[in-house]
């Protein structure tokens, strides 16, 4: 087995489990606010939830999603090592890239919601 297997598929399985959770989040708002989840869609940035949620609770449940990766990235800050050190760095990024106002991502969920 190459040196570079093991490093590699730990880095695979943060990543999986980051995005998972980071959906986990956006589905756990979504049932709080009565909403329906209808199957994973593949999207240009990797799987994301089909949820039927009303207008009005859009940005609750994008704040899901930001705020369980948000989570993440200060779990990951409790452990040493290059493991915690780059799902910290994944997981701010994932939180500091959402929150770009563009109307497909979490951010522009959000600034919808206030610029009524
Ligand atoms: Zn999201």
């Amino acid at each position: 087995m190459s040196a570079l297997a093991l490093p590699l598929a730990a880095v695979f399985v943060i990543t999986v489990l980051s995005a998972a959770l980071h959906e986990l989040g956006h589905v756990a708002v979504a049932k709080a606010v009565h909403g329906k989840m209808h199957g994973l869609v593949w999207r240009w940035y990797g799987v994301g939830c089909r949820l039927e949620v009303r207008k009005e609770k859009l940005w609750l449940v994008a704040l899901g999603g930001l705020t369980a990766s948000g989570l993440l990235a200060l779990l990951f800050l409790a452990f040493a090592g290059p493991f915690a050190r780059f799902g910290f760095t994944l997981n701010a990024v994932v939180v500091f890239s959402n929150l770009v106002p563009h109307p497909a991502l979490d951010g522009g969920y959000i600034l919808r919601h206030f610029r009524r």
